[in-house]
């Protein structure tokens, strides 16, 4: 079964992921923990991504559907997967739903969270290099300043958490996905979740939609 987790960059989507995976035992595929993978073992692919996320672009539909077909594939029919990131655009989508029963998407998850918001929590995020691990610059700091709790990895801000690299994804964000969540309404298989407030209520909002399934 495969649930889609959206909202816009900075809702939390990726946070509330790892969670749900930790605890529920839920698998959590995203395309950008596929595209690190691809990256650190600096493959073909990986080499690509790594050049256009640098310039704060997005990666090709191509490139990502590659990626994520790998990891989609090696699931068992049992699995909850927990698709974080994707899609983010109708050809995606439509895409996804090439791949076959066995990969339909039962419900879209939508994490709503305001623009002014967003902004605030993205130009203080912070990202481990080594492991993908989130900070915050005022809300959740690393214990010793710029370096990973868990693996010891340099904490930095990622070129396209800039603040004008925020706006711009912001945009494309708002440009792309719109007609996605569109797309799986007509499907009647969107449900929204506030993403503002605590991150235990959040989750506690999230299992009970996801539980209900
Ligand atoms: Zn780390």
């Amino acid at each position: 079964m495969i649930i889609v987790l959206t909202g816009a960059p900075g809702a939390g989507k990726g946070t509330q992921a790892e969670l749900l995976a930790k605890r529920e035992g839920y698998r959590k595929v995203s395309t950008g923990d596929a595209l690190r993978k691809h990256v650190k073992l600096g493959t073909q692919i990986g080499k690509v991504a790594h050049s256009i996320m640098e310039r704060g672009e997005l990666v090709s539909d191509e490139i990502l559907f590659k990626v994520l077909k790998e990891e989609l594939l090696t699931s068992a029919p049992e699995d909850v997967v927990l698709l974080d990131g994707y899609p983010r655009n109708i050809d995606q989508a439509r895409t996804l739903d090439s791949l076959g029963d066995a990969q339909r998407v039962k419900a879209v998850v939508q994490l709503e969270v305001p623009r002014a918001e967003l902004i605030a929590r993205l130009s203080g995020r912070r990202v481990c290099g080594g492991c993908g691990a989130t900070y915050h610059q005022t809300e959740n700091p690393p214990t010793r300043a710029g370096i990973c709790d868990k693996c010891g990895g340099t904490v930095a801000q990622r070129v396209d958490d800039r603040p004008e690299a925020v706006a711009v994804r912001l945009d494309v964000y708002v440009r792309s996905t719109a007609p996605v969540v569109q797309y799986y309404r007509e499907k009647g298989l969107v449900k929204q979740v506030s993403g503002v407030g605590e991150l235990e209520s959040i989750y506690k909002d999230l299992r009970g939609v996801i539980g209900a399934l």
